[in-house]
């Protein structure tokens, strides 16, 4: 049975850094994805005796070993003949696959260079694994270490050769050498506002380790916490589905959706749900919060207009700030973001507008106002808000920031949550 697996990936090019190690990645995507447990992944470049130390280590630590890369027909390709010493067999010669080499040349008009027919041999007890687009098949084989049965699954490095061999024919045989008893549940939760350290905290104050797998995955500003647990069939939902009660009680509002959502998602269908249509006032965001709701197709139900205000006169002219509010208070500031949501809000006749005048930085900093400091503030009907937040880092993410507090605060106004709750701490 199949619980643990080790990603091994083959090439110089990997170690000397000319291209990023995706196939590990895609495939460490795919195996966790059916409830395996990663426990590894490996990298080495094309020499024999580090290829056999990375074999040796992935089978001393999980059940089942995927490797990519080094099947090629060249002398750096060193896999096989390494995998075939590993299992302490010879090398045997597959005339069929041999033939399908030669006439795929033919079918190309080319001349097979004879160094091609390496690509035909592989470990005695290897099941080949075919390869719809290319020369390279891959191959699967067992062997004992530790007491235990090991798979070991030998994929070609190209990507989309690799891909197609995975999910046509070795995920389907993963699938089959899993546990055939139970099944996966998993819940995902994407959340705003909470620092990975104290969702870390707050969802393992309600979620034994026992219970389920508990993941984070922070890609910045939003943090998605995973469960996964694997139970029968007819229990795994019942108890993912309590383990998920648990975290929505827990987290709250800080949840923003659930499953693969986007933040700009959510806000369009929480704009649907009231019937709202929206506006904004950009200053230090420079359209990018425009630009993200428009990500969304069908947005055009929702979105009027964004008016991208970034000087004190575009600011006066286009949304009607007034010259002694900027005068008395300077364009950053709470003030102003009223005035200028007030003003987007008239003049685009929308039920809920959006505004952002804030200091991306890197210059212009005072003590008073430091480089990071960004006022929104929120008009509608049913209310008018601002808040002033201190935010940091780079121009690129300070702009990332502001606008991910604004579609938060559009989303909890369209929820009839409270917006100013909505805030952001390292
Ligand atoms: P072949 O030589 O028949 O193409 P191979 O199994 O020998 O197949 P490699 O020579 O190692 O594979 O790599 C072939 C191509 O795949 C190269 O372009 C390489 O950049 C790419 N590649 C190899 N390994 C990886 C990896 N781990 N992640 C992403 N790309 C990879
Ligand atoms: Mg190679």
């Amino acid at each position: 049975m199949i619980s643990r697996v080790a990603i091994l990936s083959t090439g110089d090019e990997l170690t000397s850094g000319k291209i990023a190690d995706t196939n590990a990645q895609w495939l460490a995507d795919r195996c966790s994805s059916m409830g395996l447990d990663v426990v590894a992944v490996l990298g080495v470049g094309d020499h024999r005796d580090r290829i056999t130390w990375a074999w040796e280590n992935a089978l001393a630590q999980a059940d089942l070993v995927i490797s990519t890369g080094g099947l090629g027909p060249t002398s750096d390709d060193l896999t096989t003949e390494t995998v075939a010493a590993l299992l302490g067999e010879p090398l045997r010669f597959d005339p069929e696959v041999a033939n399908r080499i030669r006439a795929m040349f033919r079918a190309m008009g080319r001349e097979m260079p004879e160094n091609n027919l390496r690509q035909a041999y592989f470990p005695e007890s290897a099941v080949v694994i075919p390869n719809p687009l290319g020369t390279a098949p891959g191959y699967r084989a067992s062997c004992r270490r530790g007491g235990a049965d090991r798979q070991l699954v030998v994929l070609p490095g190209v990507p989309r050769e690799m891909f197609r061999m995975f999910d046509e024919t070795v995920g389907p045989w993963i699938a089959g050498s899993i546990d055939a008893r139970t099944v996966v549940a998993t819940r995902t939760f994407q959340t705003f506002g909470v620092s990975e350290s104290a969702l870390d905290e707050r969802v393992g104050g309600v979620i034994r380790p026992d219970e389920a797998r508990i993941s984070y995955r922070a890609s910045f500003p939003k943090i998605a916490v995973k469960l996964m647990l694997r139970d029968l069939p007819d229990r795994a939902e019942g108890r993912i589905e309590e383990l998920a009660g648990r975290v929505r009680a827990e987290l709250g509002t800080a949840i923003y959706g659930e499953g693969e959502v986007s933040m700009e998602e959510v806000v369009g269908r929480a704009l649907t749900g009231r019937g709202a249509t929206v506006a904004l006032a950009e200053s230090c965001s420079g359209g990018l919060i425009g630009h993200r709701l428009t990500e969304v197709p069908g947005s055009s139900a929702y979105f009027i207009a964004d008016y991208v205000a970034y000087s004190n006169a575009a600011k006066r002219d286009i949304l009607g700030v007034s010259a002694t509010t900027l005068e008395q208070h300077g364009a950053v500031s709470e003030e102003v973001a009223r005035e200028m949501a007030a003003g987007a809000r008239r003049r685009a006749g929308a039920t809920v507008a959006v505004a952002t005048t804030g200091l991306a930085g890197p210059e212009g900093g005072t003590p008073e106002k430091p480089v990071g400091t960004v006022c929104l503030a929120l008009s509608a009907a049913d209310q008018e808000v601002s808040r002033r937040h201190q935010l940091w880092g780079s121009r690129d993410w300070i702009k990332l920031l502001t606008s991910q507090l604004a579609l938060d605060w559009l989303r909890r106004w369209a929820l009839g949550l409270s917006v100013v709750e909505s805030g952001f701490r390292k």
